[in-house]
C-alpha cells in the first residue's frame, strides 16, 4: 500500500525531553515499519534543534526509537542554509555552540570566524568577565578582513561574550577592531536559524532557547541605536523555508522508494504551538494559495510569514536549483497535530484577542512573525506521538504492511 501522505515529526517534547524518551515514541514508530524494517510511509524529523551534524542526530535517533534512520530524513534549524549560496563565499561570523564550523562548512560556507577566534584577536572587547580581561595591552596581531555576514546558529554559552561582540560587528560594519560608525546602519546581513523562545527539557519549566537570546540581541541593538535589528532570514520552525525544504525530502523519499502516487498530506507533529502549529498552518496556507493560484509560486526563501517589517527579501539571491526543487510541492495541505507530552499546554486558553496578547507578551513568537489566533490553531490535539500516528493512519484510512504478522 502506497501512502499519499507524509510525517513531520518534532523531537523535543514529542520524541524526547532532554535525553530521556517519551514512552509512547517507541511504540509509535514501530507502528510505522513494514516486515522489512523499512519506513512504509515517508518520515522527516523537524527539529529547531541545530548544535551538532546531521549524522549525530539520526544516530541518537536511531537510538532512542530504536529504528534506523538516515540523516536524509533530519532538518534542522540550519538545514536550509545550504540553499543560501549567495553566503558561502561571504567571511561569515558564527555564533552558537557545538562543532559550529564543522556544521557551517558542511552547509557550504568556507571563510568562517568563530566568536572564540575574534575574542583572541581582539582581546579588548570582552570585558564583563574581569578574569577573562588582558592582563597585558597590546595591538591585534592579525589584521582580518571585514566580516561580511553574522549567522545566528543557536544559543550560545556565555552570552554576554556573543552580545557583546556581534553588537561590536554591527556597529562596525564587520571591523570590529573599528569605533563604532554612524554609517553601520543598515548593518551587515545577520542571518538566524531556530526562533524559539523556549523549549522542553527534564525540568519541570519550560527552558530558554535561542529565541531568547535572539531577544536580548534585538533589544540591545534598538537600545544603543535607536534602530530595528533587521534579518536578512529566519530560518527553522515556523519559518515558511524549512517546511519547503521537509516537503522536498518526503519526495524524494518516495521517489527513492519508487511509490508513484503523489504525496499529497503532510501531517505536521510537535509540541510547541508558536513552532511547530505555527509553521505548520502557515505552510498550509501557502500550499492552499499555491494551489488556488494553480501556478508555481516563486519560493521566498525568506522569513516568509513574517511581516516584513525587519526582514529583508531574499528574492535576489534564489538562482539555484533548489528553486524549482522546492517550488515544485506536490503537497496540497499541511495538518498540523499537537501533543501534549512538551511544552505548549492545550488547555491554556491563547487570548483571542490578539493585542491584548501581544500588549501582555504571551506571544512567544519571534518578533517578525504575526500574531494569528488562525495560525496557533492544531487541526488535532492528542494525548503522545502513538496517538497521533494511530489517528492518522485512521484518517488516512491506511494500513501500514498488510503482510505484517502480529506476533
Ligand atoms: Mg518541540
Amino acid at each position: 500500500m502506497q501512502p499519499p501522505f507524509g510525517f513531520l515529526f518534532d523531537i523535543d517534547g514529542v520524541l524526547v525531553r532532554g535525553r530521556t524518551p517519551i514512552p509512547a515514541a517507541r511504540k509509535a514508530f514501530q507502528k510505522l515499519l513494514n516486515s522489512q524494517r523499512q519506513f512504509s510511509v515517508p518520515v522527516v524529523f523537524v527539529t529547531n534543534a541545530g548544535n551538532c551534524l546531521h549524522q549525530k542526530k539520526a544516530d541518537q535517533l536511531s537510538h532512542v526509537l530504536g529504528v534506523p534512520i538516515s540523516q536524509d530524513q533530519v532538518i534542522m534549524s540550519h538545514s536550509p542554509l545550504q540553499m543560501f549560496k549567495h553566503y558561502h563565499d561571504k567571511h561569515v561570523l558564527v555564533s552558537g555552540q557545538g562543532p559550529l564550523l564543522d556544521i557551517a562548512k558542511h552547509l557550504g560556507f568556507h571563510q568562517l570566524i568563530t566568536i572564540d577566534r575574534l575574542q583572541e584577536i581582539y582581546p579588548l572587547l570582552d570585558m564583563i568577565d574581569h578574569e577573562r580581561r588582558p592582563k597585558v595591552l597590546h595591538t591585534p596581531a592579525v589584521e582580518l578582513p571585514k566580516i561580511e555576514a553574522i549567522v545566528l546558529f543557536g544559543e550560545p554559552v556565555r552570552w554576554e561574550t556573543n552580545l557583546q561582540l556581534i553588537i561590536d560587528v554591527l556597529l562596525t560594519s564587520g571591523y570590529p577592531g573599528n569605533p563604532y560608525s554612524q554609517s553601520a546602519y543598515p548593518h551587515i546581513p545577520v542571518l538566524a536559524c531556530n526562533m524559539d523562545l523556549m523549549w522542553m527539557a527534564e525540568a519541570q519549566s519550560p527552558r530558554f532557547g535561542h529565541g531568547t537570546f535572539m531577544l536580548c540581541l534585538e533589544n540591545i541593538y534598538k537600545k544603543i541605536t535607536g534602530n530595528e535589528l533587521r534579518y536578512e532570514a529566519l530560518i527553522g520552525k515556523p519559518s515558511e523555508v524549512t517546511y519547503h525544504y521537509a516537503e522536498y525530502l518526503i519526495r524524494m523519499q518516495a521517489a527513492a522508494k519508487q511509490w508513484k502516487k503523489p504525496i499529497r498530506t503532510l501531517y505536521a507533529v510537535g509540541d510547541n504551538i508558536m513552532t511547530d502549529i505555527y509553521g505548520a498552518n502557515l505552510y498550509n496556507r501557502y500550499l492552499e494559495e499555491n494551489s488556488r493560484a494553480g501556478s508555481k509560486a516563486c519560493v521566498q526563501a525568506k522569513a516568509a510569514g513574517g511581516t516584513g517589517s525587519s526582514t529583508v527579501s531574499q528574492e535576489d539571491d534564489i538562482d539555484n536549483p533548489w528553486e524549482s526543487e522546492l517550488a515544485s510541492a506536490s503537497a496540497t495541505r499541511c495538518l498540523s497535530i499537537l501533543v501534549c507530552t512538551g511544552v505548549s499546554n492545550p488547555h491554556t486558553e491563547v487570548p483571542s484577542d490578539t493585542r491584548k496578547s501581544i500588549t501582555e507578551t504571551v506571544f512567544h513568537g519571534h518578533r517578525d512573525f504575526r500574531f494569528d489566533p488562525a495560525l496557533v490553531e492544531p487541526d488535532h490535539v492528542v494525548t503522545d506521538v502513538d496517538a497521533a500516528v494511530d489517528l492518522i493512519f485512521q484518517l488516512e484510512n491506511f494500513a501500514p504492511d498488510e503482510n505484517r504478522r502480529t506476533p
